[in-house]
């Protein structure tokens, strides 16, 4: 049985990661302080996946509690989800952003190197590679230019983690960038419980739809795009869910620093996300334009080829899907995971 510590496994991405963990073999032991997730999705993973995750409530930067966990299990690999996520609160609160994802991977990296952990896998983000002049964006590009201070966080993380993997090349890092994950577990189980009134596009037109908010804000409508709204590469949560295992199996005993998109390769406009979730929930999503959101880019779509030829890995849910799963979560969940 391969255990694998899943930091911020409580969290949206990390609960569906679990689950298909599990279902592939793997045990994952979460840490999480609950900063942003409920005691409620362990119960829910469990139910889901027939396993209950061994769960330690404490934090990443708790170098005393990760000791004692890799002191009584024998960890093959660590994913390390956890952090604070919320772009317009990073650059409220910096001294947050750089104290949980950067300090806290440092000290999490440490821990790893006196215990003899030697594979890594960090989510980052597509957010690392700015606003480059051409598309697909494929993982040679430059990384950056980042305009906030989460952006800068993961970004400061990588380089760190490239820097610690030169200096000591038997540790396998993988820098996993995600793209704009969507959509919920198809058992509408699980899904993304934002607190308070959400950032990202599709937990707001969710919320909308089950008439938890009145009308959607469209960030602009004169991008030079096809028809003028932000494009963007959404990915399905249970694809990068799978990207995951996919990384666990190809490459996280491999030494070496591995660089990956998750991405599906295409481009979807907030209008063409409305729409389609007008289709999954059967009636229409009142919506105003409004101008455009300060930091925003015109468009961003991933190259997949890598991730499909070394990982043997490619998304295949469409966006019907990510909205028909986002709704089924949402019309069963209508308040998360509040009761
Ligand atoms: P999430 O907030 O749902 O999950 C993160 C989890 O980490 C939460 O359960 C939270 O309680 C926990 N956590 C936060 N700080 C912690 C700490 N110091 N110690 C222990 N636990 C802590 O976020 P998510 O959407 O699942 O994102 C997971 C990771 O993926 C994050 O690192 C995020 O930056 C990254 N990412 C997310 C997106 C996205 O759009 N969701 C895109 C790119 C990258
Ligand atoms: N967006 C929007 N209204 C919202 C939230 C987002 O029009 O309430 C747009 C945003 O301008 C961008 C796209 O939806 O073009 C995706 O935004 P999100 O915040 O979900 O992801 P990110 O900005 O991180 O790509």
């Amino acid at each position: 049985m391969k255990k694998i510590l899943v930091t911020g496994g409580m969290g949206y991405i990390g609960s569906h990661t679990c689950v298909q963990m599990i279902e592939a073999g793997f045990t994952p032991i979460i840490l999480d302080n609950l900063a942003n997730s409920k005691p409620e999705v362990l119960l829910r993973i469990a139910r889901l996946s027939g396993h209950k995750p061994m769960f330690y409530e404490g934090d990443v930067r708790d170098r005393r509690l990760l000791d004692q966990i890799f002191s009584e299990h024998q960890i093959e690999s660590v994913i390390h989800f956890a952090g604070l996520k919320a772009v317009g609160e990073s650059v409220l609160k910096p001294f947050e952003y750089y104290d949980n994802n950067v300090y806290g991977s440092l000290v999490l990296a440490d821990v790893m190197r006196q215990s003899g952990v030697k594979s890594l896998i960090f989510s980052s983000s597509a957010t690392v590679y700015g606003e480059p002049e051409t598309m697909p964006i494929d993982e040679s590009f430059t990384t950056g230019a980042v305009t906030n201070p989460y952006g800068r966080s993961k970004y400061m993380v990588e380089e760190c983690l490239r820097d610690i993997q030169q200096a000591a090349p038997d540790l396998s890092i993988a820098l996993l960038r995600y793209f704009n994950p969507v959509g919920a577990h198809p058992s509408g189980l699980i899904g993304e419980d934002p607190q308070g009134i959400p950032n990202n596009l599709m937990p707001f037109i969710a919320q909308v739809a089950v008439g938890r908010r009145e009308s959607l804000s469209i960030f602009g409508d004169d991008y030079l795009t096809a028809d003028g709204t932000g494009v963007r590469d959404y990915i399905h949560v249970m694809d990068l869910a799978d990207g995951h295992i996919a990384t666990l199996k190809a490459v996280a005993q491999t030494a070496g620093l591995h660089i990956f998109n998750l991405g599906t390769g295409k481009g979807s406009s907030v209008l063409e996300m409305v729409k389609a979730f007008e289709e999954a929930c059967g009636h229409p999503i009142p919506y105003q334009i409004c101008p455009r959101r300060g930091g925003d880019i015109s468009e961003c779509w991933a190259a997949t080829d890598k991730a499909a030829q070394l990982l043997g890995w490619k998304a295949s849910r469409s966006i019907e899907q990510m909205s028909a799963d986002t709704w089924h979560w949402q019309s069963k969940n209508p308040n998360g995971y509040e009761q």
